[in-house]
């Protein structure tokens, strides 16, 4: 065992408590040190930034330890919570959820008052964001300038890169994507048509504050007779669309050979209902550097989804984000039901983020903006929902689309809802 790690508990709590600071992975899974599981196998208490999250590591590792949240929104209430703990000879292991804790992520104000109060501070070094994309970026490594994490509001990021613009030294910059931590919007067409539909419709999802942009290249359609979509130039397109509009996107991926280079464009790669069990696809997308959106099989139960889940993060990807899109019951009226009821279900099981499709489970744009409305009422982590300029003259999925006029105001009302239930947007 490290030499500096607790040895007794109670023999510990009779002197001061020490605070660890230790980096967890971030894409794979086994990305930690032995010493980093040692300590947290060792310590009282450990803080983390998401409980659930890091519970998830920490069964995967057999490590059974106390956990307390200690994130951006609690900082203030909780350091002099811990700090009371450490003098009481508590030994506390501060983690967020990927990487090295206060370097772009909170912690900073727990380890400055741990070092007001001399307490020792340890660093477990670990997976650092940083150091790993300055690993992989091909430029000169010698000197470089670490600027954090671009900011999701266009004008911000504009000013952030526009500050660096005569810096010769190498640059690394983080961007997130983040489903799980605010509440996200994920909004665009089923499919991508042409560069106007998916200009047009990143321009305007953009402009009334959608997080990401959707859009499908490869669609998985009941009829092979139907649009099964534009393929490589689509993704193009989309991609093109993203860059424009600095909205990430997220695209369906239908067959395991196509994986690694669609996750070249991709920024979420989807799966969709109809794939929810195709096992090689979900292990191939779990070995992909990106997150992945799994949506819930056409007639799968909530256990059997989460088991799917599983053969993603078994692979080492631990960015999963499920979505609910409606199940097929005998109602004919929708197209399928909305389950609402497994968003509150699915937090009491999982520690994954869940968010809600609306347009396919009701099929009907009219039926749209209220299934919105009562999925963040019920605590969803965020809405996918198809737009389209014309819904009339949609390749797919039309008749569910929502007009963008229509998703700009729906917009506004989600906001308010939100508001009113103390929910950040
Ligand atoms: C889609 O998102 O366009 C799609 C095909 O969804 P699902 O897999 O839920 O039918
Ligand atoms: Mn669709």
């Amino acid at each position: 065992m490290p030499s500096n790690l607790p040895t007794n508990k109670s023999e510990d709590r009779q002197k001061i408590g020490k605070l660890y600071v230790v980096a967890t992975p971030i894409g794979n899974r086994d990305d930690i040190t032995v010493r980093a599981l040692s300590v947290l196998r060792e310590v009282d208490l450990i803080a983390a930034e998401d409980t659930r999250k890091t519970r998830s590591l920490l069964t995967r590792h057999n490590i059974k330890c106390s956990l307390i949240s200690y994130h951006e929104h609690n900082e203030d209430k909780r350091t002099p919570q811990l700090m009371d703990k450490l003098k009481k000879g508590v030994s506390i292991a501060l983690v967020s959820n990927a990487g090295t804790p206060s370097v772009s992520d909170p912690g900073y104000r727990l380890i400055e008052a741990a070092i007001f109060n001399n307490i020792k501070v340890i660093p477990i070094p670990g997976v650092s964001a940083v150091t790993a994309a300055l690993s992989v970026a091909g430029l000169p490594t010698d000197t470089f300038v670490f600027g954090g994490f671009l900011s999701k509001k266009k004008t911000k990021r504009l000013k952030q890169l526009n500050e660096l613009a005569t810096e010769q030294r190498t640059i690394i910059k983080i961007s997130s994507v983040g489903i799980g931590s605010g509440f996200t919007v994920i909004a665009g067409p089923c499919s991508v048509e042409s560069e106007e539909q998916i200009l047009e419709s990143a321009r305007a999802v953009q402009a009334a504050g959608a997080d990401m942009l959707r859009g499908g290249a490869f669609k998985p359609r009941t009829s092979p007779y139907a649009f099964q979509g534009l393929g490589l130039n689509g993704l193009k397109l989309l991609s093109q669309a993203g860059q424009e509009t600095g909205l990430p996107i997220v695209t369906e991926v239908i067959d395991p050979r196509d994986v690694s280079w669609v996750a070249e464009f991709a920024d979420v790669l989807q799966i969709g209902t109809r794939n929810m069990q195709n096992f090689s696809l979900l292990k191939e997308v779990g070995r992909a550097p990106r997150p992945v959106l799994l949506k819930r099989g056409l007639s799968s139960t909530v256990k059997e989804w989460l088991m799917s889940a599983e053969y993603i993060l078994d692979e080492g990807n631990m960015d999963v984000i499920l979505c609910e899109r409606g199940v097929r019951t005998f109602e004919t009226e929708t197209r399928n039901t909305l389950d609402l009821s497994c968003v509150p279900l699915v937090q009491g099981m999982s520690h994954l983020p869940i968010i809600v499709d609306p347009s396919h489970a009701v099929g009907r744009a009219d039926l749209v903006a209220p299934m919105c409305m009562a999925a963040v009422a019920a605590g969803t982590d965020g809405l996918l929902i198809e737009v389209h300029e014309n819904p009339e003259d949609a390749l797919c999925d039309g008749p569910q689309s929502l007009r963008l006029e229509d998703f700009a105001s729906l917009m506004k009302n989600i906001k308010s809802l939100a508001r009113a239930l103390g929910r950040e947007l």
